[in-house]
Formats: structure tokens, sequence, C-alpha cells
């Protein structure tokens, strides 16, 4: 079995969150931490979390994964938004204490043209500076489908930033389907294989999350553009395939496809019924 659930609007808090969860029958979800433009973030109130903390467990809710704004880039060109990156990441991170335990996923940075190796320096800096010896969460670095400068569209580049990063221990992977499709990884027909080089080159054991996504786009097209579960060129048949593959036992899977409530709750379904 895994778990699965979708991204929620943190609007009306934490126990809000895991009430609407319940009621789509899933098992886990996903937030962002912030307005996906940046803005500011909401304070936590006790109250608020404890009460999700209760559904969790009532509910045996499986590890959410919060995710970090898109424009919090830790390796851009501009020392300006790297800087403000470095800030967000530290605050969220800060936060994210109040619920022990859980995930917290963000792209790894957009180089915006100083290079990979310049980028991947750039974002291990940035997690140095923001990560402790302490803290609870482990940071998952997405796997990118390399549109523009992304960083991340590689096990190799994301091993990179992993051996730069002191505290290692608090580092894992969200393996995105559309992301690491788009980027050339045939999950379709060479899943196995596909396993076998991320255990090679990052070991299985960082595989922490799944962003469960179809994509509108062939392997290798570089785009990231998601889509609805079977309705995109991965297909149903191999969507299925991933997520009852034993590797992914017992790992959150959140679904990014381009839906409302409706059609999250009928993915949602479609998922369970894999594992009945
Ligand atoms: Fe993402
Ligand atoms: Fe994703
Ligand atoms: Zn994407």
């Amino acid at each position: 079995m895994i778990y699965i659930g979708c991204h929620l609007s943190v609007t009306n808090g934490y126990e809000a969150m895991g009430k609407q969860m319940t009621d789509f029958g899933g098992s886990t979800f996903a937030w962002f931490t912030r307005n996906p433009r940046g803005g500011k973030s909401k304070d936590i109130v006790p109250k608020d979390v404890n009460a999700l903390s209760v559904i969790l467990t009532e509910k045996k809710f499986g590890k959410l994964v919060a995710h970090g704004s898109y424009t919090m880039n830790l390796c851009s060109s501009n020392p300006e938004t790297r800087a403000n990156g470095l800030d967000m990441l530290k605050k969220d991170l800060e936060k994210m204490e109040a619920l022990p335990g859980q995930y917290y996923n963000f792209h790894p940075g957009s180089h915006t043209g100083q290079g990979a190796d310049v980028g991947i320096e750039q974002i291990a800096e940035g997690l140095n500076k923001a990560l402790w010896p302490e803290m609870k969460t482990t940071v998952l670095l997405e796997t990118m489908a390399g549109k523009g400068s992304e960083v991340g569209r590689s096990f190799e580049e994301l091993k990179k930033i992993i051996d730069l990063v002191e505290y290692k221990d608090k580092l894992g992977i969200c393996f995105d389907t559309c992301h690491t499709w788009d980027a050339g990884y045939d999950i379709a027909n060479n899943l196995e294989g596909v396993l076998e080089q991320f255990d090679k080159i990052l070991g299985l054991e960082r595989l922490k999350a799944v962003h469960f996504n179809d994509s509108k786009n062939v392997c290798g097209a570089g785009k990231d553009r998601h889509e609805k579960l079977g309705q995109g060129m991965i297909g149903m048949e191999s969507m299925k395939k991933f997520a009852t593959n034993p590797a992914f036992e017992g790992k959150p899977f959140i679904l990014e496809t381009p839906n409302d409530d409706a059609g999250y709750i009928h993915e949602i379904s479609i998922v369970k019924g894999w594992f009945n």
C-alpha cells in the first residue's frame, strides 16, 4: 500500500486540510507553504496544528509533503533573489517544526545562465545555511523536467547537491513522475532500469515521496506539463505499474494533475483500487 492524496489549500488552516483529505478518501496531502508568488505565509496556530495531528494519527495518514514556493530560487544569478530564497527556506523550515517529522519538498532551482555546476554549489550552500542537526523535517529535492535552466534534471545533478550538504541525513528526493519522464527517464517501458539507476546514483533509501502525474509530452521532451492519470503519454497501465512497484511501498503519492476536487476524488479512488 502507498499513501495517496493531492495538493490542498492551506487558507482555512491545517485541521481543515486533514478533514478535507479525509473526505476525499486520501491518506496524505501537500500544500504550498506560502502562496505560489512567494508572499507571506500564515502564522501557525498551535491548536490548529494539534487538531491536524489528531486526524493524522486517527486516520492513519502517511507523511505529508509540504511544497516550497516556486519563486524560491537558491541559485539565481541575482544575489537578491538568492538571499530571498534562503530567507523563505529558513522560515518555512522553522515553521515545519510545529508539525514534526513531515516532508518539505522544493524545486532545487534554476541557474539562470550560470551553468549547472554553479547552480549545484549555490543550492548546497543555501541548504547548508538552512538545515540544522536537530530539525525534525526531511527536506526533499524534487526531480525536475529540465525546462529552461532547471537544476535537478538528472539523478547525477541531485546527487552532486547532496554530496555538498553537511547534514545529508536531512535530505531526500521527491520523485515527480511527469518531470522524470520529461527529463528522459522512461518509467513506462523501463521502470526497473530507471529504479536501478536511481539506486546506483542516489540510493533508493533517499526516495521519500512521489509526485504522481501523467505527462502531456513524450519522454525526454524537457517540457514539464502535467496530465490527468491515464490521459497522458505515460498512460494508466504504466502509472499503475509504477505505484504498485514494491520500491514505493509506504510512500506518500501526491497528485498534481490538472483537476478540480471531483477529479482528485476520482483519481484517489482509482489509485486505491489498484491495492484492493
Ligand atoms: Fe513541484
Ligand atoms: Fe511536482
Ligand atoms: Zn511540474
